[in-house]
């Protein structure tokens, strides 16, 4: 199974929600650059110091910092058995780009999967997110189907929970309109590609997994 997908959606949407339950259940890995960002701020990297002052503000990273660092990720032998994208490509230009180095390789994108939530929805789940600061893993303080069990500490490894910096009420409202404004022409894009698959995301992560799994396994 080599297959390759790109995870499309506001921030909130569920997009790693997704991927986390497709690498549990097939393995497949999840690429985030949003993570990979977060971690070159924690190593204090060169990228890190330059991409923090843009994540911090809710902006997008400028593309020429994204797209040398996804083709080196792509190229990485574990990628080689397929992926999720998730979080890129956010801009038509990270698109495009995207198409030509696929291109060159002989290969391409099996599924755009677009997760559609309304505006409010979206600021509510981003404003409850908390994630596990040793593996990453994401909880809703106020979703009880997201909720660890005992507050604060993390299921798997008992972490500290912790807020990311940019899913505060206020930061998240404005990458909501970075995403409309930058990243949502991307579903036409993909629309007009019949590359895209839209789910509705308010019916619910079991459901959701089950038609991203009806794709995986097609
Ligand atoms: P995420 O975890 O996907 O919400 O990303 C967190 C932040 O990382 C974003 O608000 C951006 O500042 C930056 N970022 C992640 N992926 C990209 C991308 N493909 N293009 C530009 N900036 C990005």
């Amino acid at each position: 199974m080599k297959k390759k997908f790109i995870l499309l959606g506001a921030p909130g949407s569920g997009k790693g929600t997704l991927a986390e339950k497709a690498t549990t259940k097939y393995g497949i890995l999840q690429i985030s650059t949003g993570d990979i960002f977060r971690q070159n701020v924690a190593d204090g990297t060169a990228l890190g110091k330059k991409a923090k002052e843009y994540m911090d503000r809710g902006e997008l990273v400028p593309d020429e910092l994204v797209l040398d660092l996804v083709a080196d990720r792509l190229s990485q032998p574990d990628a080689q058995k397929g992926y999720m994208l998730d979080g890129f490509p956010r801009t038509i230009v990270q698109a495009e780009a995207l198409d030509k180095a696929l291109e060159k390789s002989g290969s391409r994108i099996d599924a755009v999967v677009y997760l559609n939530v309304p505006r409010d929805e979206l600021i509510h789940r981003i404003s409850g997110r908390r994630l596990c600061s040793v593996c990453g893993k994401s909880y809703n303080v106020d979703n009880p189907e997201f909720s660890p069990a005992v507050p604060g500490i993390c299921d798997v490894d008992g972490g500290n929970l912790i807020q990311r910096p940019d899913d505060t009420e206020e930061v998240a409202k404005g990458r909501i309109d970075v995403y409309n404004e930058q990243t949502h022409p991307l579903v036409e894009y993909y629309q007009e590609a019949g590359m895209l698959t839209e789910l509705n995301g308010m019916d619910g992560a079991v459901r959701n997994f089950e038609l991203f799994s009806a794709l995986i396994e097609a």
